[in-house]
């Protein structure tokens, strides 16, 4: 297969991953992308979640720095800040500070679509890769048991359907990707899908704080508790700007007017951030997005799949988003997808789709676990869940006081290191030790 013509549907974060993953094997690769790529960064209709905070975790900036090598820079050199996680950002937890200590890892904080723009523009230089923009995906090309290729149509021309033909097709095309439909046309089993009703509304604007309001500080993330299924983030970004997001989950409805969201987040924000906030000037109107489930798609379970189509992104796993792991799970999945390509074509589905899943499992149960973490979150708790939430909490709290320990929760919620790193000796003594004496 290698050397041959690769085709990506979608070019949001997702697509754009598997290009620069696909673009070690194949002579060519092709995106086919529905909305007019913008020459600048800007928001656009295929990805209205950009308008809310991304945060691109310590896992994900690495893995994207070492696709794009400079990347960094050339987002330092738009303004885009570059902080200290662990001494720069304020995390409350289960209604805890956590302490602050070493610098801990670094963390990059761009828009998504300033973001977004600067690896648009790596992946277009990419030699053999092109973008075809403004075209509808309408379905794929088959053979038996082989995807060949994919259909689209112009939206400009309002021309006839076009085909394009590919050794691999990618579907990048988010969480409502066409695949499921197309495959099951085709005689195909839908996959299992697992699925957490989250109800989550964000309302986002931004903001510019009075200057050095909050030096050294460069953000804050305050997650929900029990009781109170809502957080907010406010953290600073390129422009000299800082974007406020609210979410609500379980059906809370974080309103829509400024003056009343400011009210909304004033017992859930500590009060200097809060005072700053409410003085800083207002950018631009809120905006909402609303998710109303965590979705997994359990491609690796299926029996009978075609060759030549991988679901990727998104498409296989969309999380509540308050967890921040998207981008990061799907440059996770961009690395599987180098590997698997580098040992050949032989039963690529099948390995991708179980390398996929081996990245996607720990950042599906942390999410999982802190939503259930939550009363108001509908779904079953086995005693194992019931058991790590209550050690979550009691890691919290110890964690407001003991660095060691607030430590090893950013590393492992950045995908530094594995989850069972919480559970290890070192930590767990000083979490059952510390919490026996609060
Ligand atoms: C509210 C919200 C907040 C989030 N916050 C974070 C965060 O803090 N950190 C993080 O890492 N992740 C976050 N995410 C997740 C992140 O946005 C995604 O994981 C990431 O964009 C990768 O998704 P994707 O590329 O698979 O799909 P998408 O981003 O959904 O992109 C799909 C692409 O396919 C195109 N497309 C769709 N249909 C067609 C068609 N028929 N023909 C042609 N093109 C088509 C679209 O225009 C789009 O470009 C958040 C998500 C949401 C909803």
């Amino acid at each position: 297969m290698g050397r041959g013509h690769a085709v990506v549907l979608g070019a949001s974060m997702g697509g754009l991953l598997a290009a620069r993953a696909l673009s070690e094997t194949f002579d060519r690769v092709t995106l086919l992308e529905r909305d007019e790529l913008p020459a600048e960064p800007r928001d656009r209709r295929g990805v209205p979640q950009g308008r809310h905070v991304h945060v691109l975790l310590p896992r994900g900036s690495q893995i994207l720095g070492s696709f794009f090598p400079g990347l960094a820079d050339e987002l330092g050199a738009l303004g885009v800040p570059r902080t200290q996680l662990a001494r720069q950002i304020r995390f409350v937890v289960s209604g805890h500070r956590l302490a602050r200590g070493h610098p801990g890892p670094v963390m990059l904080q761009p828009t998504r679509p300033t973001l977004e723009h600067v690896v648009r523009r790596r992946v277009a230089a990419l030699p053999g890769v092109e973008f075809v923009q403004g075209c509808d995906v309408t379905g794929l090309t088959a053979t038996a048991g082989r995807i060949t290729g994919a259909r689209f149509a112009r939206r400009a021309d309002g021309g006839p359907e076009e085909t394009v033909g590919a050794d691999l097709v990618i579907d990048a095309l988010g969480r409502s990707g066409r695949s499921l439909d197309w495959l099951s046309q085709l005689g195909y089993a839908r996959p299992p899908e697992e699925r957490i009703q989250v109800g989550i509304r964000y309302v986002s604007c931004f903001m510019r704080t009075p200057p050095d309001a909050l030096a050294p500080e460069q953000g804050i993330l305050v997650g929900p508790v029990p009781g109170r299924p809502s957080g907010m983030a406010f953290m600073a970004c390129e422009g000299d700007r800082w974007l406020l997001t609210v979410a609500g989950m379980a059906g809370t409805q974080p309103p829509t007017d400024v003056d009343a969201l400011i009210a909304f987040i004033q017992k859930m924000t500590p009060p200097d951030f809060h005072e700053v906030i409410a003085k800083s000037e207002r950018l631009s109107d809120p905006v909402v997005h609303t998710f109303p489930a965590s979705l997994r798609r359990r491609y690796e379970k299926l029996r009978a799949y075609p060759e030549g189509l991988l679901v990727f992104a998104d498409g296989l796993c969309s999380f509540n988003p308050i967890y921040g792991q998207g981008m990061t799970v799907a440059s996770l999945q961009a690395e599987a997808l180098r590997t698997c390509l580098e040992a050949g074509e032989h039963n690529l589905a099948r390995r991708f789709y179980k390398a996929a899943a081996k990245a996607i499992d720990p950042a599906w149960q942390l999410s999982a676990a802190g939503d259930l973490a939550l009363p108001e979150i509908k779904g079953p708790r086995p005693l194992a869940t019931r058991l790590i939430n209550r050690y979550v909490a009691r890691l919290h709290r110890v964690g407001a006081t003991d660095i060691a320990v607030a430590d090893a929760f950013w590393r492992v919620t950045g995908y530094l290191d594995p989850t069972p790193a919480l559970l290890r000796p070192r930590v767990a003594l000083r979490v059952f030790r510390n919490s026996k004496v609060t």
